[in-house]
């Protein structure tokens, strides 16, 4: 619950940067007054002033003049955190044989609604395509049509994407993927691409984000399995049945040695296993730039959702696991795993039952779509069962969900913090309020969520996208849709 303002320290007036001195004898577009900041380092009440799209002052509460500024935000009583940024998400993706419910306009009114003003979604070429081309097809889905600003990872499925790294990296794309799975839909890469990639991660200072599954052995696994009486018997169950802790495990192990020897920069994305968080932690112990994230659904849901007649609607990839990995990675959000993110790869009721055959009476596992919604519920999860649950502090929440992820995919300076000069994307959250998670409630297309009927306290009040109001009183404003802009990132931070 909110600390009380008693017990905190004012800290002084922050002095301007450099470039805003003069703002103080100016007029304000807006204030934000009266709330309790969090950054990743403190906690602490104080006001702030906006000029335009940046942060222009942070200043003891009341020092300010609020006949100043034109626009008056009061915060009292409120949390006040930078924006969260949601590093991986898959809006409008042609997946599965069907494409992701939640589009750009959609996906970023729930990012806007759940405390998040950035996201990072994945390039993927399609079969010919460069990363180029990947590129300009990801900005004709977004622009115009996203309320937070946004980027991407460029998914590299082919070798003739190598040669394109050193441009995209001056484009301001400075963070790759590659896929150890997905033979089928041509996204994977094979230990020889991986380990060029490091190679020129490191020459280039870039990152590349990796997928870890072991390919040959999963799909060893589901071809063992992939029988009617078996599906019959085991129906969603198939899935976790099929893809056991060492799936995860080894594919990690072998990205983390090509790291390890090549000196690369590489992210472990959507971490599921204390296996694999044992493996990165021991591997980061022997110097190598190797980081990890995990999603919330690894830290909130085990494989028990798959027992339930929706069983099959938790489908993803890589499936939720168990308890002791649930707790495992609570604990590594202390040491290895720099990032919490989602996911997001929505598919409705409709969709997700392309896996049943009716006349068979069955259903078949491997033609599920494999994705969660998550935008909504990132930072109300971790503010409501991480903070309010006693397990981490605000401050640690906006160290996982801001500012290491704005560290570590090159956004620092601009995204991340509260302070002269980063933009001014602001959540204000009051930590009186909490509602009941059910479709209707959020944003998201997806007419079911994964965390229906869980109350959940840290929905942002207000949200503000570089100085624009796009959230108040819960709803967004669809009027300032496209207000989101591309944001061409800076080097990746090792952390
Ligand atoms: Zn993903």
């Amino acid at each position: 619950m909110m600390q009380p303002p008693s017990g905190l320290t004012p800290p002084p007036a922050r002095t301007l940067a450099p470039a805003m001195t003069n703002a103080l004898h100016q007029s304000f577009d807006s204030l934000v007054v009266g709330g309790t900041l969090h950054t990743a380092q403190r906690s602490f009440a104080a006001d702030i002033a906006i000029v335009g799209h940046r942060i222009a002052a942070v200043a003891q509460p009341g020092t300010l003049a609020r006949a100043s500024a034109k626009h008056v935000i009061d915060a009292s009583g409120c949390d006040v955190l930078p924006g969260c940024i949601d590093v991986h998400v898959h809006l409008a993706l042609p997946f599965c044989g069907t494409t992701s419910c939640d589009d750009f306009a959609f996906g970023s009114q729930a990012a806007a609604c759940g405390c998040v003003t950035s996201v990072i979604d994945f390039a993927i070429p399609s079969a010919g395509q460069t990363l180029r081309q990947a590129h300009e097809a990801w900005l004709a889905k977004a622009q115009g049509q996203s309320l937070v600003d946004y980027a991407w990872h460029l998914a590299i499925t082919r070798d003739e994407h190598l040669s394109e790294i050193e441009k995209m990296v001056e484009l301001g794309l400075p963070t790759f993927k590659e896929f150890m799975i997905y033979e089928s839909e041509g996204w994977n890469s094979d230990d020889a691409r991986m380990y060029r990639t490091l190679q020129l991660m490191r020459h280039h200072h870039a990152m590349l984000l990796v997928h870890a599954e072991s390919s040959r052995v999963l799909d060893a696994l589901i071809a063992q399995h992939h029988t009617p009486e078996q599906m019959r018997k085991h129906g969603a169950r198939l899935h976790p049945l099929t893809r056991p802790n060492f799936i995860e495990a080894e594919a990690i192990e072998r990205a983390a040695h090509w790291c390890k020897v090549t000196g690369g920069m590489l992210y472990v994305v959507h971490m599921s296993t204390a296996e694999g968080a044992e493996i990165v932690r021991r591997v980061r112990s022997e110097h190598a730039p190797l980081m990890a994230e995990t999603c919330t659904q690894y830290l909130t849901l085990t494989d028990k959702v798959f027992d339930g007649p929706d069983g099959h609607l938790f489908a993803c990839c890589p499936q939720v696991k168990k308890q002791a990995d649930v707790d495992r990675l609570w604990l590594g959000l202390h040491d290895e795993v720099k990032v919490v993110s989602t996911d997001t790869c929505s598919f409705t009721r409709a969709q997700k039952r392309m896996w049943w055959n009716e006349a068979e009476g069955y259903g078949d596992w491997t033609k599920i779509p494999m994705g969660l919604p998550g935008l909504d519920t990132m930072v109300p999860l971790m503010y409501t069962l991480g903070v309010q649950g006693g397990r981490i502090t605000k401050n640690k929440l906006v160290e996982l969900c801001a500012s290491n992820p704005a560290k570590i995919m090159g956004l620092w300076g601009k995204k991340g913090d509260i302070a002269p000069g980063f933009d001014a994307d602001l959540a204000i959250i009051d930590p009186r309020a909490s509602k009941i998670v059910t479709p209707k409630n959020l944003q998201s297309r997806c007419d079911w969520n994964p965390y229906e009927g869980l109350q959940l306290a840290g929905f942002a009040r207000t949200t503000l996208v570089r100085g624009r109001v796009v959230v108040e009183g819960g709803e967004p404003d669809e009027s300032l849709r496209g207000h989101g802009g591309f944001l061409m990132r800076g080097r990746p931070m090792l952390l």
